[in-house]
């Protein structure tokens, strides 16, 4: 007997909240690997899922009973155009459970088969971006940013159409939900009051219980943009590029999800775009955060008929909540590169010392991950940030910004060594580089070697610390090694 205690609230959601399919069976499932630690956290046994069973279950070749086996409806908003019907057109939800924390987990399936969703698609995932998936949401997770997780990747044995014939693979996703905007979405566009009214009384059970009461519907948007502007500002002080904001990639409950064209800026610009079918560069570094802002706009459309009996005055309500978006959003935004900077009290030239060093870093064209780590290290002596300051074409620019920042910290009370040791925690020496994520994938593609996979994924595991031996994994991309863009699965 299998050991999930499914529980699946999403389920006994109405109908036409999602399709009943089971995942399509494949030729030759093998186990790419579980990830025993969160298998753990989930109370799940690794033993067991790396067992016949396990990998039956995690290749959609056995549906565990209990389990749901749906496929959700959304709608979206994909490059500013709205999708009135996307859904999960390759992702099948197996159920829920409860973690060891006592909080409520979705498993789900990626690459599983079409479902009624999947329109031209084949419903199916190619071995590339189940990796790919699998390293950046897990490197996400041990930076301390709020992301879907990846528990297992499974091959199917089969072999998916692309441009090329490529190995077939099947990503088990754990995330809070899967609700997105574009769930909202898909009911608004239908006119469907009864239907988000349920979806938001289930969000608020659900990821927002202090939201409960009267008033909660407003309560729930302004909770949604807090968890936004939270997640966004961590994307921002990490180069994290999502690089596909569509509403149906923008979690409810605050989490990153779809690793499709995602990426980390190597050398630091804000006009950086990795994915290649985003060609206006919509998606850019630097506009996440007001595509975030457009994107929670549209999650307040439809949330309109519940906020309040008059039109006119629901817009209102909604217009004064997303207002707060910005000063929460900048709020994160210069805490979080105040705690890189080693700066613990609060002045309001902050701002400009933060701007400041982003322009020189972007003129300089210097390693946006490197710099901060290089200054943590600095911080714990008096001057003399010489590895770092090699990092730019100019790097007398830098002098004159570290002359600024180390009178800055003449102010800070803590001793140096102190600050150095917070900003190694908060700068990481080791984040997905595309060039090393693209590397794993073509052993593994390429040669069937999952070696590099592994060994990328034993390092992301430890972002801030040093490791011996691994200096390689640290370093920015050769001229001949950078990689110009990313793709969707
Ligand atoms: P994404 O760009 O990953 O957010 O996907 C947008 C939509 O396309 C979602 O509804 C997906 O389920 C669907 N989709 C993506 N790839 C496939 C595929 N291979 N087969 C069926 N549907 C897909
Ligand atoms: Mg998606
Ligand atoms: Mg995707």
């Amino acid at each position: 007997m299998h050991p999930i205690a499914f529980d699946n609230s999403y389920a006994r959601l109405p109908p036409r909240f999602y399709a009943t399919v089971a995942p399509t069976i494949v030729a030759a499932p093998r186990l790419i690997r579980v990830n025993a630690p969160l298998a753990g956290e989930l109370g799940l046994d690794p033993g067991w899922l790396e067992g016949p069973e396990g990998v039956a279950m995690l290749s959609g070749n056995s549906v565990p009973a209990g389990a749901a086996s749906i496929a959700t409806a959304y709608a979206g908003h994909q490059f500013g155009g709205f999708s009135p019907q996307l859904g999960d057109g390759r992702a099948i939800l197996l159920g829920e459970l409860v973690d060891r924390h006592g909080r409520r987990r979705d498993l789900q399936l990626k690459g599983a088969g079409p479902t009624p969703f999947s329109r031209r698609g084949d419903g199916r995932a190619a071995l590339g971006p189940v990796l790919r998936e699998y390293i950046v949401s897990e490197a996400m997770a041990a930076l301390g940013i709020p992301t879907t997780r990846a528990l297992a990747a499974v091959l199917t044995g089969e072999v998916v159409r692309r441009e090329t014939l490529l190995p077939g693979a099947i990503l088990t996703r754990v995330a809070s939900s899967h609700i997105r905007i574009g769930t909202f979405q898909f009911f608004a566009a239908r006119g469907d009051v009864e239907a988000l009214r349920l979806l938001a009384d289930h969000v608020i059970a659900r990821h927002y219980p202090d939201c409960a009461g009267d008033g909660r519907y407003l309560a729930l948007f302004e909770a949604v943009i807090a968890a936004q502007a939270a997640l966004v500002a961590q994307w921002m002080t990490i180069g994290f590029i999502h690089g596909v904001m569509n509403t149906d990639n923008m979690s409810i409950a605050g989490e990153t999800i779809d690793y499709g064209p995602c990426a980390f800026m190597d050398v630091y610009h804000p006009t950086t775009v990795f994915s290649s079918i985003d060609e206006r560069g919509r998606y850019a570094f630097g506009n996440q955060p007001p595509i975030a802002r457009w994107n929670l706009a549209r999650f307040a459309e439809t949330l309109l008929p519940l906020l309040a009996e008059d039109a006119d005055e629901a817009v209102s309500i909604a217009q004064e909540a997303l207002g707060r978006f910005d000063p929460q959003f900048q709020a994160h935004l210069i805490a979080g590169f105040r705690r890189k900077l080693g700066l613990a009290i609060e002045e309001a030239e902050d701002v400009e010392l933060i701007k400041a060093l982003l322009e020189t870093m972007q003129r300089g064209e210097a390693d946006f991950t490197l710099v901060f780590r290089r200054l943590s290290e600095a911080a714990g002596q008096a001057d003399g940030a010489e590895a770092c300051r090699s990092l730019f074409t100019d790097p007398a620019e830098f002098d004159a910004w570290e002359g600024r920042w180390r009178q800055r910290l003449l102010r800070e009370p803590a001793p140096a060594e102190t600050r150095r040791k917070a900003m190694l925690r908060a700068n990481p020496l080791f984040i997905p580089r595309n060039h090393l994520v693209e590397a794993a994938i073509e052993a593994a593609v390429e040669r069937d070697d999952l070696g590099p996979f592994e060994t990328l994924l034993g390092v992301l595991a430890n972002p801030f610390e040093d490791q011996p031996g691994r200096e390689d994994h640290a370093r920015p991309p050769a001229a001949h090694e950078r990689v110009l863009a990313t793709f969707c699965g």
